[in-house]
């Protein structure tokens, strides 16, 4: 396996990519042997932004909706499953690989017959299918293999029945999951955008076939509302209406949600209109119907589906490259991330003003521990002196600094810093919560 430096990696993200390895981001992964390309491992802080990441979408597509409904598939599966959705015969990328160096590269990622490191020729184009291969049980034969699931999707199609039978839902309904996702992907690049282990975030939205156009659009704009929600730069997003050439197998329309990374303007997320070919595959491949009784007209039919799909490491890389700032404060440079309070790592962080003194600590301490009962994400600081701590904080995100100093002791109000503007307040500890909760 070809190791990927975190630097090589890079395409314009340098800066950024080095402060979230110096922060306890992300890390490459099995970076002590030399790497894996295409697998990053979340550190500390990382799988922090992650999981608020996946619960503030998890709070927005499923509890705050009296529509939908989640479910947890296995990873590993069978493959008539994957036989039925297309996959094992269509889920392929165009791979040519170059005959001086034998490097690979995605056919449609190449401009040109030329390979783009050694300028020797490419041979022709075969499909590469992208799905990651096991074998289960003592006996390796064909009977023994599954796979990675490629997409969460299935893992949803398959337990239709499952919701159905257990909820009645009334249609339109939704069925969304968080879970992990794998593609053997032929060129990993450009850091967390094209890797081969990486997460989505997926809903399958069942409605009646003619209400399609209506439920495509209101989920467009659910996903341009969650886009603004979780500090992806909206300016920095467009749409694209894929053609008739390029759309999957199973969709009839597509829009791509895509974002000015550095190294271009690449997709984000996807929606997609997958009418019923899965349904009425897998009730084909799996002979058990899938499909919905209408209690109203008494018919029987297959739903129809608009699937919004979120990976969540491009939504990270899209949120800290549009948190990612430079400035300068109080005459010096500065370095940070403008994270909205909703996901950042830490939420706010409490220190004395000065370490050695035992009332100042016993009071932050007091803060620190009250305001921790309603919210986790707060940390005690008293390393360094209160300039490079609120430096620290910047470069992570906090959006919230409080400091305990003399004035705490006389008349019970902290300083509350703002990271973005470096203002200061004077706030009672009854009202600190209140206002680290806007
Ligand atoms: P691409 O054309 O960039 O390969 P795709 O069209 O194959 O992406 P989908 O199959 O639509 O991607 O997958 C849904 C979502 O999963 C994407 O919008 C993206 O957010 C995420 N995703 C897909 N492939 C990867 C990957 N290799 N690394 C990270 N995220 C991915």
């Amino acid at each position: 396996m070809k190791a990927t430096s975190v630097t090589a990696a890079s395409n314009g993200m340098d800066k950024l990519i080095a402060l979230l390895k110096r922060r306890g981001f992300v890390y490459p992964s099995s970076e002590i042997y030399g790497g894996l390309s295409g697998f990053y491992d979340f550190g500390p802080l990382g799988v922090a932004l992650k999981r608020n990441i996946e619960n503030l979408w998890w709070r927005m597509f499923v509890e705050n909706r009296e529509d939908m409904y989640g479910v947890d598939a296995s990873l590993i599966t069978a493959a008539p499953v994957l036989k039925a959705s297309g996959h094992l015969d269509g889920f392929a990328d165009p791979l040519v690989e170059c005959e001086k160096c034998k490097r690979r590269f995605r056919a449609d990622h190449v401009e040109g017959d030329k390979c783009p490191d050694c300028k020797g020729n490419l041979g022709t184009a075969r499909a590469f299918n992208m799905m990651l291969k096991t074998s289960l049980g003592a006996v390796e034969d064909e009977s023994s293999t599954a796979y990675l699931r490629p997409e969460t999707a299935q893992g949803i199609f398959v337990n239709f029945k499952n919701i159905i039978d257990t909820f009645h839902p009334r249609l339109p309904f939704g069925v969304a999951q968080i879970g992990k996702a794998f593609r053997n992907e032929i060129a990993p690049r450009d850091f967390l955008f094209r890797v081969r282990e990486f997460t989505q975030m997926e809903v399958e939205y069942f409605v009646r076939p003619n209400d399609w156009q209506e439920h495509f659009e209101l989920w467009r704009k659910a996903m341009l509302e969650w886009i603004e929600k979780i500090g992806i730069s909206i300016n920095s997003v467009h749409e694209a209406e894929i053609g008739d050439g390029d759309r999957a197998h199973y969709s009839q329309r597509t829009i791509d949600f895509e974002f000015d990374y550095p190294f271009g303007r690449k997709e984000l997320y996807g929606l997609a209109y997958r009418t019923d070919y899965d349904l009425t595959a897998h009730t084909k491949g799996s002979g058990t119907e899938l499909n919905y009784f209408d209690e109203d007209s008494k018919e029987r039919f297959v739903p129809h589906v608009i699937e919004p799909s979120f990976g969540v490491e491009r939504t990270m890389l899209a949120v800290l490259l549009s948190a990612h700032k430079e400035d300068e404060m109080n005459g010096e440079k500065r370095e940070y991330l403008a994270l909205p309070s909703a996901i950042a790592p830490v939420k706010a962080a409490v220190f004395p003003l000065l370490k050695n003194k035992p009332e100042l600590v016993k009071k932050a301490r007091e803060i620190y521990t009250e305001l921790k009962k309603t919210e986790p994400r707060i940390v005690f600081d008293d390393n360094g002196n209160i300039g490079k701590r609120y430096r620290r904080q910047d470069e992570i995100g906090t959006p919230y600094c409080v400091t305990v100093d003399f004035e705490t002791l006389e008349n019970n109000t902290a300083t509350l810093r703002n990271r973005d503007t470096g203002e200061q307040k004077r706030v009672s500890p009854t009202d600190l919560f209140k206002e680290i909760s806007q």
